[in-house]
């Protein structure tokens, strides 16, 4: 049966109820009764009715379900259909906020921006990441319209244009970034942005290493194919003129040589394919073998001098911290006139061990300091050359000292000279 019809069947019995008692009444004590009797009861029924009615609707003011008020027959059911309707109503208005707040938390930890306007362009809303992305802030902004935020002529063409189908690259405050639009529902708008600053800064690194290291690659070959070409040319040239010719190029080949090996051990340095192993190794001897290297390299044109009373044994690569501390040594060498003092210090200090390099050389022009480990930097290329510098040993040895968890200081007064120190962490100490 129709639950409906349930729902009228006690009203209906409880009007047949005072009609019939009316009528007993009536009949025992006469009409007045009967019917002041009928009139009391459909009053009550009337009053109860209205008062449930009213109960209805404070209710519908602000409709909550813990809040609903209790009935009796019919309005009990009424009731309690409402009730379910908004308990229902509560629990998916729950849910659809519990799902808002995890898609919000989830588009909080993208890495792109994410921007959604509404079909005139105005921002409805977006997430960090695009609010840095294009400088916006989602409160002070909502419901303005996107080219009056993002001032950028190329941004506004896009706009304009509206070929949606082509991502839009561009530079906006120091970032470059990829930027599409995509259309939605009914005429809605997601504003994707994706930073591409670091590639981007990457691939000029490259380029430049390419174009740097082609052109340093070119002198010595230039001065070997001329050599070659006279060679050719003249074939019966004296045989001391042919011997230094052939010297120059064998100096050459061995520029090209060091060149191709500082580029290498850079790239590996810089290779996530090359791990640092870290080994205990005896520092304290690896500083007396890379100060003797040196004073051999010098060949007594320098006074040299060893401090050393720091700790004998550390935890990384012994090759890469040799190759460092050669660097180090080698550039003083390098950069120091005849009769120049070189100094090196191996020492302990609070926050780690310290090695050091000083020497009393030509000095560097502040200006240039924080460039010095940039790959292919030198203050002046002409002198480098004279003592075969390539520029990259700088760069190599700040690669080290980063794989290392240690720092380089560079203190120089120019026609006084240089102190390079390296300052390693306690970490160094440990396995
Ligand atoms: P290079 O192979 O040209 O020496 P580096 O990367 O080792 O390249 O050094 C970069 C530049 O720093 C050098 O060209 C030189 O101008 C300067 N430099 C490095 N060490 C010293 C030093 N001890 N004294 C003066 N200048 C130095």
């Amino acid at each position: 049966m129709n639950p409906h019809v349930l729902f009228w069947i006690p009203a209906a019995l409880r009007l047949a109820l005072i009609w019939i008692g009316s009528a007993v009444l009536w009949y025992f004590f006469g009409p007045v009764v009967g019917l002041l009797a009928g009139l009391a009861l459909t009053t009550a029924i009337t009053v109860s009715q209205l008062y449930y009615l009213s109960a209805l609707d404070i209710w519908l003011d602000s409709p909550r379900s813990d809040r609903l008020p209790d009935g009796w027959g019919a309005w009990h059911a009424v009731y309690s259909h409402l009730y379910r309707l908004s308990h229902d109503e509560e629990k998916s208005k729950k849910e659809l906020t519990e799902w808002l707040t995890r898609f919000r938390e989830a588009m909080n930890f993208l890495p792109d921006g994410v921007a959604i306007l509404d079909n005139v362009l105005f921002l409805d809303w977006c997430n960090p990441v695009a609010e840095k992305h294009l400088g916006l802030d989602l409160e002070r902004d909502r419901d303005m319209r996107i080219t009056n935020l993002v001032r950028n002529p190329a941004f506004i063409d896009y706009i304009i244009l509206g070929r949606y189908d082509q991502p839009l690259e561009m530079k906006l405050n120091d970032r470059y970034l990829v930027l599409q639009i995509i259309p939605f529902g009914n005429r809605r708008h997601i504003l994707v942005t994706h930073d591409r600053t670091d590639t981007v800064r990457t691939e000029k690194i490259r380029r430049d290493f390419v174009a740097n290291a082609s052109h340093e690659l070119r002198t010595p070959l230039t001065v070997i194919n001329g050599f070659l070409e006279v060679a050719i040319a003249q074939p019966d040239l004296d045989r001391e003129t042919r011997l230094s010719h052939l010297k120059m190029m064998k100096e050459q080949g061995e520029r090209m040589q060091t060149l191709v090996e500082g580029m290498l051990t850079l790239t590996n340095l810089e290779s996530n394919d090359y791990p640092l192993k870290r080994e205990p190794f005896n520092a304290a001897l690896l500083v007396r073998q890379v100060f003797e290297a040196g004073q051999a390299l010098s060949a007594g044109r320098h006074v040299f001098a060893l401090e050393t009373d720091g700790p004998e044994t550390l935890y990384g690569s012994m090759d890469e911290i040799r190759t460092a501390f050669t660097n180090l040594v080698t550039n003083a060498i390098r950069y120091t006139p005849d009769g120049g003092k070189i100094t090196v210090t191996w020492t302990a200090t609070e926050e780690g061990p310290r090695f050091s390099v000083k020497d009393t050389g030509i000095g560097i022009e502040a200006k240039h300091i924080p460039r010095l480990t940039q790959r292919f930097y030198q203050v002046d290329k002409s002198r480098s050359r004279l003592v075969n510098g390539t520029g990259l040993g700088l760069s190599i040895v700040r690669h080290i000292l980063l794989r290392h968890d240690a720092k380089l200081d560079i203190e120089s007064e120019t026609g006084k000279g240089s102190e390079f120190s390296v300052r390693f962490t306690r970490r160094i100490l440990v396995p």
